[in-house]
């Protein structure tokens, strides 16, 4: 690791977020005090925990429109789609085995389907636009009567896109076909009502959201009602979906950080949109060749995804150790180039020129200021030595 002497500033809040104090200090005492197993009903240790944990979950579930009943305590959002996913396939996938989703969704949703496909499943993925959204009328034809389930995720992890949720959940609904979708970077960062918005389950994560990691759930929707075939043999707990001891301490620090979510949600996407369209006007006003990857409309507050032409991300990110921005996303180390960006229409070079920045809760107007600054140093620097270089081959 790379010593520096003052941190750099954190610009990388699709890969995880700075958990909030207030989330920490909610959690503390079930660590040390408030210690009992929430499953053990014999005793008050175990009330005092299933209590906390019962609120945990009220506070997830209004967070997204849906009962405290629907919401099944997971690891994470990886965990959840693999539940949700594996699990309808594996119980209702004898009946109809044909599920569509999406090509830029996240490696633990395209593994998964991968797997099922193995399971003999057939899985249809949609294309999506230069602008990072798939096609509704696409997803209405493909549609079959053997189709059991639509997954599309809601927000997308490098470019930030918002694809169109309720008109998906109503050509679902409509066709009746389970309408699943990967919320992780949606919870907290746009208004989602599962019911409106016909979502059948939905999979979120704490460490998103301000929250710990190592805990997630998955919504359930009640009606139509979801059955799900279990991933794990055990003791049952989650009404048999989920087995194994629920972490009380990261339930609670979920549960709070959903509830700060909707407080919080409306005035803090205004204040984060602002720093992120200041950050890019500076960019763009004081560089020439700076690109927007994905469109700026259907997009959450915080990301900005970029290319810059003649600039290598690899060169300027060594240049830049005072900056925490990322290439792509975090999620897939095992390539360097993004499937997404490919997938978007972006050519190799575009791609290698391409950062992505994630603002937050936590982003300070002085950190975006000086973020911007640095970039456009560094970036001129690249430009010129690349510039000289040439000059000289031509002497
Ligand atoms: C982070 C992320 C995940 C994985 O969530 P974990 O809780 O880290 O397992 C899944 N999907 C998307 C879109 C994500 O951004």
């Amino acid at each position: 690791m790379k010593k520096i002497g003052l941190k750099p500033v954190y610009l990388d809040c699709h890969a995880t977020t700075q958990m909030d104090q207030r989330v920490l200090d909610a959690m503390s005492p079930y660590f040390l005090e408030k210690f009992g197993n929430p499953h053990s009903d014999n005793h008050y240790f175990g009330w005092e925990a299933a209590e906390a944990v019962n609120i945990a979950r009220e506070q997830i579930a209004q967070s997204i429109g849906a009962s405290a009943n629907e919401i099944v305590f997971t690891s994470g959002a990886t965990e959840a789609n693999n539940l949700a996913l594996k699990g309808i396939a594996r119980l209702y996938g004898k009946k109809k085995n044909h599920i569509v989703t999406c090509v830029t969704e996240h490696p633990c949703v395209l593994e998964s389907m991968r797997s099922l496909v193995e399971e003999g499943m057939r899985v249809t993925y949609l294309n999506v636009n230069q602008d990072g959204l798939i096609d509704i009328s696409k997803l209405e034809q493909v549609i079959t009567k053997d189709t059991l389930l639509v997954s599309v995720m809601a927000v997308q992890n490098e470019i930030g896109t918002i694809q169109p949720l309720s008109e998906i959940g109503e050509i679902c609904h409509y066709n009746k076909v389970y309408f699943h979708s990967d919320g992780a970077q949606a919870l907290g960062r746009i208004p989602i009502d599962v019911k409106k918005m016909n979502i059948d389950m939905l999979s979120i994560t704490g460490h998103k959201v301000y929250g710990p990691m190592g805990c997630g759930a998955l919504y359930i929707g009640k009606i139509p009602k979801v059955k799900l075939m279990p991933l794990f043999s055990g003791g049952g707990q989650e009404k048999g979906i989920r087995s194994g001891t629920l972490p009380t301490p990261l339930c609670v620090g979920f549960g709070k950080a959903c509830e700060l979510a909707t407080d919080l949600l409306a005035a803090e996407t205004i204040s984060i949109r602002k720093k992120r369209d200041l950050l890019l006007e500076k960019l763009t006003s004081e560089l020439s060749g700076v690109h927007i990857n994905g469109c700026i409309k259907h997009r959450v507050a915080g990301n900005l995804n970029l290319s810059i032409d003649e600039v290598d991300t690899g060169t300027l990110m060594a240049s830049l150790p005072d900056l925490a921005f990322s290439t792509g996303s975090a999620c897939s180390s095992n390539s360097d180039s993004s499937y997404v960006l490919k997938e978007i229409g972006l050519s190799d070079a575009e791609i290698d020129s391409s950062l992505r920045i994630g603002l937050g809760r936590f982003s300070s107007d002085f950190e975006i200021n000086y973020a911007g600054e640095r970039l456009i140093e560094e970036v001129n620097k690249i430009r010129d030595s690349r510039r000289s270089i040439f000059i000289n081959a031509a002497e």
